[in-house]
């Protein structure tokens, strides 16, 4: 318990004028109430404006994508990436167990089928070993893609996750569905800011996805965004995004089932103050992981480092602890002492919609979901 009180008294130092310290608080401490009564006085607060398209040239710059497309929130960015990547109902999609629902909810609004595998301990990502040894020994080639040799059906798409913004080995990944010809889209809707092999995360499939939400390193209230280098699913998610019109000056006329997806014009205003401050949050995240990391050694805590090859944006910080008992001792305990923590996300496995997918034996993730606790990660307002 001595031990747990250091960790409450390391945290609410950092925090000094928060009497409950929450898990990851957002902070509009830049041009945010600017350009959000811009927007308003513009008239163009819906899904046409100005700050939209600023929104998506400073996401293809940040990321180095040719293409970004705002979205209005994360979970319907990851439906339309997969319906991009030509996933179709009754095929199946290989992703985490351990991940947040989204990605989960996404394959299936669909009506394709989840595949949930295991992830990497130092990455907490999907692991390209669990990912090559499913393919082998559960699936086919075939002349237009893979199947999955148990059920029949195609798998059509790979659906990493960068867990808590530490981006995993994607570029191995990236090569393994190659080799199958599967659709690599990535959910880095915790990963803005964090790169991998010098690249940003999202970029290394054939789409990724974003998340703008209020718990988010970046947010504007509700938001996401898609990246690709490939002009026509570029294009196609435009159109798909705005209910498939057809562009002209007068006629209502739509040539594909579409949808409401596009981002406000008020929600992209502040998502572009935001991103102004991306380097600050990350380098202010970064300093205090770097805190976080001294504290747990001397304390014998194994706290969550960036992986090797990464720079991670620490979006939020985890440590471990020892086994389950010990994991929900500190659970009680910081969150009792207005220090908020919190265990990670049941994995999807276990959750009643998913309980019939198919698995690999997910021996990490089970081991991970046993001691794993996130920890306050905001902004520090020195
Ligand atoms: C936040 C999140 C999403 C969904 O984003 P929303 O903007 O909240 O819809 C998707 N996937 C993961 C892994 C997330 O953490």
């Amino acid at each position: 318990m001595e031990k747990f009180q250091k960790v409450v008294d390391f945290i609410k130092e950092q925090y000094p004028d928060k009497d409950f310290v929450s898990l990851h608080e957002p902070v509009f401490i830049g041009n945010e109430r600017k350009y959000v009564l811009d927007a308003i006085d513009s008239t163009f607060v819906s899904s046409v404006g100005a700050y939209v398209n600023r929104f998506e040239e400073m996401m293809a710059e940040l990321t180095g994508a040719k293409y970004a497309i705002a979205i209005v929130n994360g979970t319907n960015a990851l439906h339309l990436a997969l319906l991009l990547a030509n996933v179709k109902a009754e095929d199946e999609v290989i992703s985490q167990a351990l991940t947040f629902i989204a990605t989960a909810n996404a394959i299936s609004y669909i009506g394709a089928k989840a595949i949930f595998i295991d992830v990497d301990r130092e990455t907490l990502g999907m692991s390209p070993t669990a990912l090559r040894n499913f393919l082998e020994a559960n699936a086919i080639k075939k002349e237009d893609g893979a199947y999955n040799k148990k059920t029949g059906k195609k798998i059509a798409a790979v659906v990493p996750m960068h867990t808590f913004g530490f981006p995993c080995k994607v570029d191995e990944i990236a090569i393994i569905c190659d080799e199958w010809n599967i659709c690599l889209v990535e959910d880095s809707a915790e990963s803005i800011g964090s790169y991998y092999q010098g690249k940003h995360t999202g970029v290394f499939g054939k789409v990724g996805v974003f998340s703008f939400n209020g718990n988010k390193t970046v947010t504007c209230g509700g938001g996401g965004a898609l990246i690709t280098d490939d002009e026509t699913i570029a294009k196609r998610a435009k159109h798909l995004t705005t209910q498939a019109k057809v562009p002209h000056k007068w006629e209502f006329v739509h040539d594909h089932i579409g949808y409401n997806y596009r981002m406000p014009n008020l929600n992209a205003a502040l998502a572009c103050a935001q991103l102004e401050q991306l380097s600050m949050f990350v380098e202010n995240k970064r300093v205090l992981s770097a805190k976080y990391n001294t504290l747990f050694n001397e304390l014998s805590i194994s706290f969550i480092g960036e992986p090797v090859n990464a720079k991670a944006n620490y979006w939020l910080n985890a440590i471990l602890l020892a086994d389950l008992d010990q994991r929900n001792e500190f659970l009680e305990y910081t969150n009792d002492k207005g220090v908020m923590t919190r265990p990670v996300w049941e994995l999807m496995n276990r959750l009643p919609m998913f309980a019939n997918c198919q698995t690999d034996d997910l021996k990490n993730s089970i081991w991970i979901a046993d001691r794993l606790v996130n920890i306050p990660s905001g902004y520090r307002v020195k």
